[in-house]
């Protein structure tokens, strides 16, 4: 059976990974045994544009968080040089208006407005968009972003020259609507910046981590660059910010033309297949972590993870191991001794680790953090635990 792709609109979709179940990350819990909402993960590809995608996409109002403390951090490193690109690209800052779309894209306002640009705006939440949850965020803008509504907007607060827009195109329900939305904001001939996570190395190296809730678009270099000519844009440039575990893609395009429908490249079309390996991939990849956890627990100690992020509850609920994990150690106050989500493991101060007598602690925190909490927990070290990654792309992976 087929599903209505959410880019190209053809009823194109084989739904090839399915994950499982699993409560929404960041409803933490605050007793063990409280109830659970589950929603149900699977990815597919489209035949027809290639586009990898959530096949059952989980409603926005699902992913409201219960707590107000959870930011998302976006790589910052490159936006230097994609200002100096969009300097030059603007030319004299006077009478150039930039716009944002959320809290995201702050960071790179700052860098113009050091520039000289100085006349920007930012779509406000409640003023601008009517939210008054607080702690609504980038999955209730996204489906706020519709052609009506940004045509108004972008009368109200003046069309862009240059417009940002970082990491909210991967949580898209409805991609056309939201890059026509975009192209509202933005005058004819004005520039487009559009940033994404790149899944390329995730799905080369099947790493399951990748797979979010929040997420209903997995895009990679060949499948991101089709995207913003729905919005009548021409690309300009399109890079590869290297990262560990998610490279950081950067389009900058051009409104040259009209709103329509995708134009698909023939190179996004060849990523068709992508996914069958990795999802091919996954039921021995399970089997694969039990064996070497079990072996662990039996010859070594208890196992514990650190940090208490999404990413560990991707890894020990998609890949069923919570039966084999003590604990969470997170030194976020926020977190402690609430419960993660699925697993129902406690969060605990990171020197429980230490206390419990932990024989091997798994790092489920960004990979350019490891060095830094390893030299944190130098006391862990010295009692003899050890130090792995949940990541493929680690030099410290429990896969290796
Ligand atoms: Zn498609």
């Amino acid at each position: 059976m087929s599903i209505a792709c959410l880019v190209c609109g053809a009823e194109a979709v084989e739904e090839k990974l399915d994950v499982g179940s699993h409560p929404v990350a960041s409803f933490y819990l605050t007793q063990k045994d409280e109830p659970e909402n589950n929603v149900r993960l699977a990815l597919g590809q489209c035949t027809n544009c290639g586009t990898i995608q959530s096949t059952d996409l989980v409603p926005h109002s699902a992913l409201v968080p219960p707590y107000d403390w959870i930011v998302a951090m976006e790589p910052e490193e490159h936006l230097d040089t994609v200002a100096d690109q969009v300097e030059a690209l603007l030319g004299d800052p006077e009478g150039k208006v930039v716009g944002a779309l959320t809290y995201k894209d702050d960071t790179m306002v700052d860098r113009l407005v050091r520039k000289g640009f100085e006349n920007t705006w930012r779509i406000k939440l409640d003023e601008d968009l009517g939210i008054s949850d607080p702690s609504a965020s980038n999955e209730t803008v996204q489906k706020l972003v519709t052609k009506k509504r940004m045509a108004g907007l972008g009368s109200k607060l003046g069309q862009a020259d240059f417009l940002i827009v970082r990491h909210i195109l991967e949580h898209v329900e409805d991609v056309p609507e939201f890059v026509m939305g975009l192209s509202e904001l933005v005058k004819p001939g004005g520039i487009l910046m559009l940033e994404v996570p790149d899944c390329t190395s995730n799905l080369k190296l099947a790493d399951y981590c990748m797979i979010w809730e929040e997420h209903s678009l997995y895009l990679t270099p060949e499948t991101f660059a089709p995207l913003s000519s729905i919005g009548g844009f021409e690309s300009i440039r399109q890079d590869v910010y290297e990262r560990p575990f998610e490279n950081s893609l950067v389009q900058l395009s051009r409104k040259t033309g009209e709103p329509g429908p995708v134009k698909i490249s023939a190179d996004a079309k060849k990523q068709v297949g992508a996914l069958t390996s990795y999802a091919d991939r996954f039921e021995p990849a399970c089997k694969e972590l039990r064996t070497k956890l079990e072996k662990v627990r039996d010859e070594q100690g208890p196992i514990a993870l650190f940090g208490a992020g999404h990413l560990a509850c991707a890894f020990v609920n998609f890949m069923g191991v919570a039966d084999l994990i003590d604990f969470v150690a997170d030194d976020t106050p926020q977190k402690q001794y609430k419960f993660l989500p699925g697993a129902r493991l406690p969060i605990l101060p990171s020197s429980e680790l230490v206390d419990k007598k932990i024989a091997l602690s798994l790092l489920c925190l960004s990979i350019s953090n490891e060095e830094k909490v390893i030299a944190r927990n130098q006391d862990f070290e010295k009692q003899g635990g050890v130090f792995r990654s949940i990541f493929r792309e680690s030099s410290r992976s429990i896969f290796d």
